[in-house]
Protein backbone atom coordinates (compact mmCIF):
# COMPACT_ATOMS: atom_id res chain seq x y z
CA UNK A 1 0.00 0.00 0.00
CA UNK A 2 1.41 3.68 -0.86
CA UNK A 3 0.44 5.76 2.22
CA UNK A 4 0.79 9.76 2.41
CA UNK A 5 1.73 10.57 5.86
CA UNK A 6 1.54 13.80 7.07
CA UNK A 7 1.42 15.22 10.68
CA UNK A 8 1.31 18.76 12.30
CA UNK A 9 -0.67 20.68 10.18
CA UNK A 10 -1.52 22.95 13.25
CA UNK A 11 -4.43 24.93 11.51
CA UNK A 12 -2.25 25.86 8.80
CA UNK A 13 -4.21 25.27 5.61
CA UNK A 14 -2.01 27.17 3.07
CA UNK A 15 0.43 24.77 3.67
CA UNK A 16 -1.99 21.16 3.67
CA UNK A 17 -3.82 22.64 0.71
CA UNK A 18 -0.48 22.55 -1.42
CA UNK A 19 0.83 19.21 0.55
CA UNK A 20 -2.62 17.87 -0.80
CA UNK A 21 -2.23 19.47 -4.51
CA UNK A 22 1.23 17.38 -4.52
CA UNK A 23 -0.54 14.00 -2.90
CA UNK A 24 -2.92 14.28 -5.44
CA UNK A 25 -0.50 13.69 -7.75
CA UNK A 26 1.02 10.66 -6.30
CA UNK A 27 -1.79 8.16 -6.84
CA UNK A 28 -1.33 7.24 -3.16
CA UNK A 29 -3.91 4.69 -2.17
CA UNK A 30 -4.76 6.55 1.68
CA UNK A 31 -3.55 9.63 3.61
CA UNK A 32 -2.79 9.39 7.05
CA UNK A 33 -1.95 12.06 9.50
CA UNK A 34 -0.39 11.61 12.73
CA UNK A 35 -1.85 14.38 14.86
CA UNK A 36 -2.24 18.00 15.75
CA UNK A 37 -4.28 19.38 12.89
CA UNK A 38 -4.97 22.23 14.94
CA UNK A 39 -2.91 24.86 17.41
CA UNK A 40 -0.66 27.57 16.58
CA UNK A 41 -2.07 28.43 12.98
CA UNK A 42 -5.07 30.29 11.78
CA UNK A 43 -7.17 28.32 9.87
CA UNK A 44 -8.43 25.03 12.37
CA UNK A 45 -11.67 24.91 10.74
CA UNK A 46 -10.81 24.78 7.31
CA UNK A 47 -8.16 21.66 8.04
CA UNK A 48 -10.18 20.12 10.46
CA UNK A 49 -12.59 19.93 7.25
CA UNK A 50 -10.05 19.15 4.78
CA UNK A 51 -8.81 16.51 6.89
CA UNK A 52 -12.84 14.52 7.19
CA UNK A 53 -12.86 14.91 3.62
CA UNK A 54 -9.22 12.97 2.50
CA UNK A 55 -7.84 11.44 5.49
CA UNK A 56 -8.40 7.43 6.29
CA UNK A 57 -6.37 7.23 9.36
CA UNK A 58 -6.14 10.50 11.83
CA UNK A 59 -4.10 10.52 15.25
CA UNK A 60 -5.29 12.79 18.08
CA UNK A 61 -1.97 15.30 18.99
CA UNK A 62 -1.21 16.93 22.32
CA UNK A 63 -3.04 20.01 20.59
CA UNK A 64 -6.35 18.29 19.48
CA UNK A 65 -6.41 17.04 22.82
CA UNK A 66 -6.54 20.67 24.14
CA UNK A 67 -8.84 22.24 21.72
CA UNK A 68 -11.42 19.59 22.72
CA UNK A 69 -10.89 19.96 26.27
CA UNK A 70 -8.91 17.04 27.71
CA UNK A 71 -5.73 18.46 28.11
CA UNK A 72 -5.03 21.75 30.32
CA UNK A 73 -4.20 24.66 28.43
CA UNK A 74 -1.31 25.26 31.14
CA UNK A 75 0.37 22.55 30.19
CA UNK A 76 1.70 24.29 26.76
CA UNK A 77 4.09 27.04 26.49
CA UNK A 78 2.92 30.32 26.27
CA UNK A 79 2.40 31.18 22.68
CA UNK A 80 1.55 27.90 22.04
CA UNK A 81 -1.58 28.18 25.67
CA UNK A 82 -2.60 31.68 23.65
CA UNK A 83 -3.10 29.62 20.65
CA UNK A 84 -5.01 26.40 22.12
CA UNK A 85 -7.06 28.49 24.02
CA UNK A 86 -8.01 31.12 20.86
CA UNK A 87 -8.54 27.52 18.79
CA UNK A 88 -11.03 26.16 21.51
CA UNK A 89 -13.37 29.07 21.51
CA UNK A 90 -13.15 29.58 17.60
CA UNK A 91 -14.23 26.01 16.41
CA UNK A 92 -17.64 24.97 14.85
CA UNK A 93 -18.64 22.14 17.33
CA UNK A 94 -18.96 19.77 14.28
CA UNK A 95 -15.21 20.01 14.10
CA UNK A 96 -14.67 19.70 17.64
CA UNK A 97 -17.01 16.77 17.95
CA UNK A 98 -14.82 15.18 15.18
CA UNK A 99 -11.42 15.73 17.43
CA UNK A 100 -12.88 14.12 19.85
CA UNK A 101 -13.13 10.76 18.55
CA UNK A 102 -9.48 10.30 17.83
CA UNK A 103 -6.83 8.50 19.52
CA UNK A 104 -3.20 9.34 19.62
CA UNK A 105 -2.32 5.49 18.83
CA UNK A 106 -3.52 3.04 16.41
CA UNK A 107 -1.79 -0.18 15.25
CA UNK A 108 -2.20 -1.30 11.75
CA UNK A 109 -1.16 -4.83 10.30
CA UNK A 110 2.27 -3.72 9.46
CA UNK A 111 2.62 0.04 10.91
CA UNK A 112 2.29 1.36 14.33
CA UNK A 113 1.67 4.84 14.42
CA UNK A 114 1.90 7.22 17.14
CA UNK A 115 1.64 11.07 17.75
CA UNK A 116 4.45 11.80 19.77
CA UNK A 117 6.12 8.31 20.40
CA UNK A 118 5.37 4.62 20.92
CA UNK A 119 6.53 5.27 24.92
CA UNK A 120 3.83 8.23 24.88
CA UNK A 121 2.01 8.74 22.20
CA UNK A 122 1.13 12.25 23.52
CA UNK A 123 4.16 14.19 24.59
CA UNK A 124 7.73 12.77 24.55
CA UNK A 125 9.83 14.20 21.99
CA UNK A 126 12.14 11.17 19.82
CA UNK A 127 15.12 13.51 18.84
CA UNK A 128 17.97 11.37 20.17
CA UNK A 129 19.07 7.82 19.36
CA UNK A 130 18.95 6.80 23.17
CA UNK A 131 15.62 7.99 23.21
CA UNK A 132 15.15 6.41 20.15
CA UNK A 133 16.49 2.35 21.47
CA UNK A 134 13.70 2.59 24.10
CA UNK A 135 11.35 3.51 21.69
CA UNK A 136 11.98 0.85 19.24
CA UNK A 137 12.15 -1.58 22.17
CA UNK A 138 8.32 -0.58 23.02
CA UNK A 139 6.92 -0.12 19.76
CA UNK A 140 4.28 -2.64 18.12
CA UNK A 141 5.26 -3.19 15.05
CA UNK A 142 8.84 -3.32 12.87
CA UNK A 143 7.97 0.38 11.04
CA UNK A 144 6.41 2.89 13.39
CA UNK A 145 5.75 6.39 12.57
CA UNK A 146 5.99 9.37 15.01
CA UNK A 147 5.09 13.10 14.41
CA UNK A 148 5.30 15.95 17.32
CA UNK A 149 9.05 16.94 17.13
CA UNK A 150 8.35 18.39 13.45
CA UNK A 151 11.48 17.54 12.12
CA UNK A 152 11.62 15.23 9.40
CA UNK A 153 14.37 12.15 10.33
CA UNK A 154 14.22 8.37 10.88
CA UNK A 155 15.94 6.03 12.89
CA UNK A 156 16.96 2.94 12.33
CA UNK A 157 18.30 -0.73 14.31
CA UNK A 158 19.44 -3.42 12.51
CA UNK A 159 19.54 -6.42 14.08
CA UNK A 160 21.76 -6.90 16.87
CA UNK A 161 23.27 -3.35 16.11
CA UNK A 162 22.46 0.29 18.01
CA UNK A 163 20.48 2.21 16.99
CA UNK A 164 21.57 5.65 14.45
CA UNK A 165 19.54 8.46 13.63
CA UNK A 166 19.46 10.84 10.55
CA UNK A 167 17.07 13.93 9.95
CA UNK A 168 16.07 13.94 6.51
CA UNK A 169 15.69 16.04 3.43
CA UNK A 170 12.98 16.71 1.03
CA UNK A 171 14.00 14.00 -2.03
CA UNK A 172 15.81 11.89 0.36
CA UNK A 173 14.84 8.03 -0.37
CA UNK A 174 15.23 5.38 2.31
CA UNK A 175 15.23 1.64 1.92
CA UNK A 176 13.58 0.14 5.06
CA UNK A 177 12.64 -3.17 4.15
CA UNK A 178 15.12 -4.49 6.86
CA UNK A 179 16.00 -3.99 10.87
CA UNK A 180 13.10 -1.85 13.14
CA UNK A 181 12.48 1.88 12.27
CA UNK A 182 11.82 5.08 13.53
CA UNK A 183 10.41 7.17 10.88
CA UNK A 184 9.27 11.01 11.56
CA UNK A 185 7.70 13.05 7.96
CA UNK A 186 8.16 16.69 10.04
CA UNK A 187 5.61 19.06 9.97
CA UNK A 188 3.08 20.23 7.03
CA UNK A 189 2.27 23.29 9.09
CA UNK A 190 5.13 24.58 10.91
CA UNK A 191 8.34 22.84 10.35
CA UNK A 192 11.44 23.03 12.67
CA UNK A 193 14.29 21.98 11.24
CA UNK A 194 15.32 24.91 9.43
CA UNK A 195 12.99 24.40 5.96
CA UNK A 196 10.19 26.65 5.73
CA UNK A 197 8.63 24.44 3.29
CA UNK A 198 6.02 21.95 4.34
CA UNK A 199 7.19 18.31 5.20
CA UNK A 200 5.82 14.88 4.28
CA UNK A 201 6.74 11.40 3.69
CA UNK A 202 5.40 8.65 1.11
CA UNK A 203 5.95 5.48 2.41
CA UNK A 204 4.98 2.34 0.27
CA UNK A 205 4.81 -0.80 2.34
CA UNK A 206 4.68 -3.60 0.03
CA UNK A 207 8.18 -2.11 -1.29
CA UNK A 208 9.28 -0.90 1.92
CA UNK A 209 10.41 2.82 0.96
CA UNK A 210 9.97 6.33 2.96
CA UNK A 211 10.05 8.98 0.49
CA UNK A 212 10.80 12.20 2.45
CA UNK A 213 9.18 15.60 0.55
CA UNK A 214 9.12 19.16 0.94
CA UNK A 215 6.37 21.32 -0.44
CA UNK A 216 6.50 25.20 -1.09
CA UNK A 217 3.23 26.71 -0.11
CA UNK A 218 2.23 30.12 0.81
CA UNK A 219 4.44 31.00 4.02
CA UNK A 220 3.02 34.81 3.97
CA UNK A 221 -0.75 34.14 3.74
CA UNK A 222 0.03 31.44 6.50
CA UNK A 223 1.61 34.45 8.55
CA UNK A 224 -1.68 36.83 7.57
CA UNK A 225 -4.41 34.40 8.98
CA UNK A 226 -2.49 34.18 12.49
CA UNK A 227 -2.22 37.86 12.43
CA UNK A 228 -5.71 38.43 11.48
CA UNK A 229 -6.91 35.82 14.65
CA UNK A 230 -4.61 37.86 16.77
CA UNK A 231 -2.15 35.17 17.91
CA UNK A 232 1.25 36.00 18.94
CA UNK A 233 3.36 37.44 16.17
CA UNK A 234 6.14 34.88 16.96
CA UNK A 235 3.93 32.04 15.64
CA UNK A 236 3.53 33.63 12.10
CA UNK A 237 7.16 35.48 12.11
CA UNK A 238 8.46 31.57 12.89
CA UNK A 239 6.86 30.23 9.28
CA UNK A 240 9.19 31.80 7.16
CA UNK A 241 12.09 30.56 8.83
CA UNK A 242 11.19 27.09 9.70
CA UNK A 243 11.35 27.24 13.31
ZN1 LIG B 1 2.78 19.47 16.75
Amino acid sequence: MKIAVLSDIHGNRHALQAVLTEVNKEAVDEIWCLGDLVGYGGDPDLCVELARANFAICLAGNHDLAARGDLAFEDFSVGAELAARWTAETMRPDNLAYLKQLKSERIEEDLALYHASPRDPIWEYVLSTLLAELCLDSQARRVALIGHSHVALSFNRPAGEPATGEARRGGSEVDVAEGEWLLNPGSVGQPRDGDPRAAWLILDSSRWSADFRRTEYDVEGAAAAIRAARLPESLAERLAYGQ
